[in-house]
């Protein structure tokens, strides 16, 4: 039986290590459409769709964390745009930026249904979006997400740039595959006023290969494109790891998450919910807290609430990745589709 705790359901999330927890990514569903080599098996078993919160659920989750003093929410998957009616929650979170307790609401996709939401995600408030493209070439794109295709996704680009929302691309290093197009990638990007993120692939979840063999330290890389351009450290800040350089050539912005190689954990203030309302405090870690017994045990928000702060009483200090040869299991089980990128 669940007891209702004395609880200010406004006090602030302060963690053991004094961060301020004012960011939630939340995957709203654990399915895609594509099946990206770093990120997924191709026979992936999903969850049964019965196991998922409802898009209500989600949305008086995410709101016991606004309450708490979130301001950031970032609505990712697996592919979020594939889950049935999604638009509705876009649509519910937005009550929080017209009221000002939010300052904002995105989106990570993979641009596969961009097309038809963009205009739609606009209208919701959504003023940025993260859209993932590791490669410019269709049999590549191919390879590298073995079941999307490049154009839908160039054609959902265009659509979100229309709609007026700004775009930064993601893109995951990987050795062998897109390592000799990182250039090409940058002036893309930089050609259509986005901002370009280098992402290290971090060993989560099984996937049908070796990651030592995608494994490509950005240290690398931007030594490499030190050759090629003039990249000059600056302060900007988006609130995540991604620490960033101006291209002086292209005049555009070009970030690294690099987990693996330096330790972004220090400044860590998020936290990442998954679709059947379990709380990832951090995401190279497996410890985790149930939010749905305490959402379904009762219609107001105190338990929910209690069991919000005594997870992020446990959030831990950092993230311990590892890739080797020798240790065969991923650091972590289960794959990013779960906690969302
Ligand atoms: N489907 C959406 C997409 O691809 O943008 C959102 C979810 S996806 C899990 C979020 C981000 O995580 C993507 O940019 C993807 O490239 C990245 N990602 C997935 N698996 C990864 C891994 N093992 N290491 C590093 N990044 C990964
Ligand atoms: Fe899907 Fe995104 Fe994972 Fe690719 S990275 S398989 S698009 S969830």
């Amino acid at each position: 039986m669940l007891h209702a705790p004395e609880i200010d359901a406004s006090a602030p999330l302060i963690d053991p290590f004094g961060r301020h927890v004012s960011y939630l990514r939340v995957s709203v569903t654990d399915r895609c459409d594509f099946r990206c080599v770093y990120c997924m098996a191709e026979n992936m078993t999903f969850l049964p769709k019965r196991d998922l919160l409802t898009l209500e659920e989600l949305d008086r989750l995410c709101s016991a964390f606004v309450e708490k003093g979130v301001r950031k929410l970032r609505i990712t998957g697996g592919e979020p745009l594939v889950r049935k009616n999604i638009l509705w929650l876009f649509r519910a979170l937005s009550r929080h930026l017209e009221r000002g307790t939010l300052d904002e609401l995105t989106l990570t996709t993979n641009g596969s249904q961009l097309v038809r939401y963009a205009g739609e995600l606009k209208a919701c408030g959504v003023e940025r979006i993260n859209v993932s493209i590791d490669t410019l070439r269709p049999d590549r794109f191919k390879a590298i997400t073995r079941w999307g295709e490049l154009q839908p996704v160039l054609d959902g680009l265009e659509a979100a740039e229309k709609a007026g929302l700004k775009i930064k691309i993601n893109a995951v290093a990987l050795k062998d595959f897109n390592e000799d197009e990182i250039e090409e990638l940058i002036r893309f990007a930089h050609g259509r006023g986005a901002d370009l993120t280098l992402i290290e692939t971090m060993p989560m979840g099984d996937i049908d290969g070796d990651r030592t063999d995608q494994y490509l330290p950005l240290s690398v890389v931007r030594a490499r494109l030190m050759d090629r351009f003039t990249l000059e450290d600056i302060p900007y800040r988006t609130g995540g790891p991604a620490r960033y350089v101006e291209v002086k050539e292209t005049g555009g912005r070009l970030g690294f998450i690099t987990p693996m190689t330096h330790n972004f954990c220090e400044s860590c203030n998020r936290v990442r919910l998954t679709c059947t309302g379990t709380l990832y405090m951090c995401l190279g870690q497996d410890d985790a807290a149930d939010l749905r017994a305490p959402l379904r045990a009762s219609t107001d928000d105190i338990l929910l609430a209690d069991a919000i702060e005594r997870a992020i009483a446990r959030k831990p200090k950092g993230h311990d990745f590892i890739i080797d040869r020798r240790r065969q299991k991923p650091s972590i089980g289960r794959h990013m589709s779960v906690t969302g990128g």
